[in-house]
């Protein structure tokens, strides 16, 4: 049997049917096949979420009162449209006080197709706007947290997939809830008593919840998770629904098993330093910024200065065949990594999304993709299985291997990104070395070479290989990856792959004149000299991955030698089990003591919660799919830091976690 919060198969979901019928007032609206149920009423159905959701969870006055750092959150069973949630961004908006931020959670089993969506939201001409932003980011139909920007202050979480599942799997506390869901004797499935237990242990103390039912399976649910229900006017011709709270919902008990993994305690954010501006720096440092921290952020060079600061990088992933937590954490990240970038540049001058190519070198990687392909069921618009044909079609060159495409990746300009998260409002940077972090009062002094010290109440460490040289952070193994890329000039008109096309390494289409492809990968190794032998590996491996292409650029006039080839070197970090670190610091020499007895007999938990260095934090170990993983990391560690609901799963934001590999090794009793 598998755990309660265990996580289901990697999925696609299947999307809503929907037919359009004319309702009571003639006019015509979106109706459910499957539930033989209306989303909404065209006549009235903005006046009902007004009256149903909002009202009676009294958001009018709780906006224009929020004055908390950490954003006010609404849950919901039930997406649908998205009416409700577009009601409640734009009550925050008319009510809630400066600097107040909103954070949405909405769940959904059966996504509407976007062309759907937008027929629905058309119904509210005065929405419109707002449903043009949901619209823009609507995530593609895959099972997982799906984080877009509303606005400066408003962000929403869609959780897809089935209610209680997504519910149990969330880690974040909701202050007021919408059970929305089609109705109860319709949709009998979704509203089981498991709904109302996973809604109390996801509430914060007094979280209040409104639905339009009273059905009794309903009132016997709530009463029975400790929800506190009294009926209240129903809305038109209704006569009464359903509103109330819970006083003090129950404990999270999910880390029983693996109280390492428990989350610190909330502590003041005002003032952020972030060292290392990388791309997981900057990302960071531009995260926080959004939620008004003051970041200062630190490196002894420029923006994208180390591995970061390639004029071209490559977003892309490699899934396991098989799920395992790190897939799923990478492919979490594309998602996320498309979106963000989408909403941080609209007008596409960092990003291109070329999609890439994955082909298959040899026959075992044959096979595993052939695996991958029967194992999920991720859209076509995800990844999907293409053949030698197909292929040689998306690169616009001969490819003589099957492979895998993955429409939503592409490449980045991962300098010129760093550059711009460094830029944003909020984010100071200081060129200095930082030696030492030294904690004090409350926070953080942080020495720096040759200059006064800097003191703030937290503090993101981003240095990559180097993010291990802290007293604090001594014990987190790092290993140097170094890594080469070679770039050519390609005279005008000379053939060129129209994707990134990797195999064994990459190679991108050209960007102003140049052609990168790359890049070696050299364990332990860390220096950043460009080497002739390297150049010479990087155009072998060029040969392998697109064969018929040398020669097309010898007939083109262009030689293939390491002679004429540019190139950048630079270092890399990874862990030993090649998944990043994103998360609080641990304090190693406080766990070894708390776990101890883990060595004699693995079972034996104790009943303590990791202690962490407070207020400290790491987010390092991207290899060379930072572009992927960093920026999901970032916003990770920001809703940790601003006490806000995480976006992935919590057994996603476990595996991600920077102690994993402490308890492993007191397992194995090293
Ligand atoms: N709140 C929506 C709005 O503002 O448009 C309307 C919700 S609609 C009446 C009910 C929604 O619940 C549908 O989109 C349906 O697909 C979703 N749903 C039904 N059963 C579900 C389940 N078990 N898990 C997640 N979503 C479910």
């Amino acid at each position: 049997m598998t755990a309660p919060d265990a996580l289901p198969p990697l999925a696609g979901l299947t999307p809503a049917r929907l037919d359009w019928r004319r309702d009571d007032s003639g006019e015509t609206a979106p109706h459910s096949i499957a539930f033989d149920d209306v989303y909404f009423s065209r006549h009235d159905g903005r006046a009902e979420t007004e009256h149903v959701f909002l009202a009676a969870n009294r958001l009018p006055e709780r906006f224009a009162d929020w004055r908390e750092a950490r954003p006010f959150v609404v849950g919901e069973t039930g997406f649908g449209t998205g009416l409700n949630m577009l009601c409640a961004w734009a009550c925050f908006d008319a009510r809630a006080p400066a600097g107040a931020r909103l954070h949405l959670v909405s769940t959904e089993k059966y996504p509407l197709a976007r062309d759907d969506l937008a027929r629905a939201l058309a119904a509210w001409p005065d929405l419109a706007e707002r449903a043009g932003v949901l619209l823009a980011q609507w995530p593609e139909p895959v099972a997982g947290v799906h984080r877009l920007w509303l606005d400066e202050r408003v962000t929403l979480d869609l959780h897809l997939g089935d209610t209680v599942e997504r519910l149990r799997l969330l880690d974040g506390r909701v202050d007021a809830w919408f059970l929305d869901g089609f109705a109860p004797a319709r949709n009998p499935e979704m509203w089981r008593p498991e709904l109302f237990a996973a809604m109390a242990e996801r509430s914060r103390p007094g979280a209040t919840f409104a639905t339009f039912t009273c059905a009794g399976v309903v009132k016997r649910g709530l009463a029975a998770a400790g929800f506190a229900w009294r009926k209240v006017p129903g809305f038109g011709r209704k006569r009464e629904m359903l509103a109330g709270e819970i006083a003090v919902p129950p404990a999270d008990t999910r880390r029983r098993a693996t109280p390492w993994y428990t989350p610190p305690a909330p502590r003041p954010a005002r003032r952020v330093a972030v060292i290392g501006a990388g791309i997981a720096g900057t990302a960071a440092a531009a995260a926080l910024a959004r939620r008004g921290v003051e970041v200062t952020l630190i490196d002894r060079e420029g923006p994208g200065a180390g591995a970061s600061g390639n004029a071209q990088g490559a977003l892309y992933v490699k899934l396991a065949a098989e799920t395992n937590l790190q897939s799923r954490c990478y492919l979490a990240g594309l998602l996320h990594s498309r979106r963000w970038l989408a909403a941080l540049d609209p007008g596409g001058t960092l990003f291109t999304p070329s999609g890439v190519l994955q082909l298959a070198p040899d026959d075992r990687e044959v096979r595993r993709q052939a695996r991958f392909l029967d194992h999920h069921s991720l859209p076509a618009s995800v990844v999907q299985g293409v053949s030698a044909a197909q292929a040689s079609t998306l690169a616009g060159l001969p490819v003589d291997r099957v492979g895998l495409f993955y429409p939503q990746a592409g490449w980045v300009r991962p300098d010129a990104l760093c550059r711009r998260l460094a830029a944003t409002p909020g984010v100071t940077f200081r060129q200095s070395e930082v030696q030492a972090l030294v904690p004090g009062a409350g926070g953080w002094r942080l020495s720096l070479t040759g200059e006064a010290g800097l003191e703030v109440d937290q503090v993101v460490i981003a240095t990559a290989a180097l993010a291990n040289r802290f007293a604090q952070t001594r014990a987190l193994p790092l290993q140097p990856v170094r890594g080469q890329v070679s770039r050519l000039a390609l005279p005008e008109g000379a053939p060129a792959p129209r994707r990134v096309v990797c195999a064994g390494g990459y190679v991108a289409p050209p960007l102003d004149g140049w052609l990168t492809f790359g890049a070696t990968f050299a364990p332990n190794e860390a220096d950043g000299e460009v080497r002739e032998t390297d150049h010479a590996a990087n155009l072998e491996e060029l040969a392998r991955t697109l064969p018929g292409y040398p020669a097309a650029l010898a007939v083109a006039g262009v030689a293939l030698t390491p002679e004429r080839l540019a190139g950048r070197a630079a270092v890399r970090a990874a862990s030993p089990d090649k998944t990043p670190y994103a998360g609080p610091v641990p304090d190693a020499e406080a766990w070894r003591q708390d776990y101890a007895v883990l060595a004699k007999d693995a079972t034996r938990v104790p009943a303590l919660a990791g202690r962490h260095h407070p207020g400290l934090w790491i987010t390092s170990a991207h290899g060379s799919r930072g572009l992927a993983s960093a920026p999901l990391a970032a916003e990770l560690i920001a809703s940790m830091i601003c006490d806000e609901p995480l976006p992935l799963e919590a057994p996603l934001a476990d595996h991600l976690h920077p102690g994993r590999r402490l308890i492993a090794d007191l397992i194995r009793g090293r």
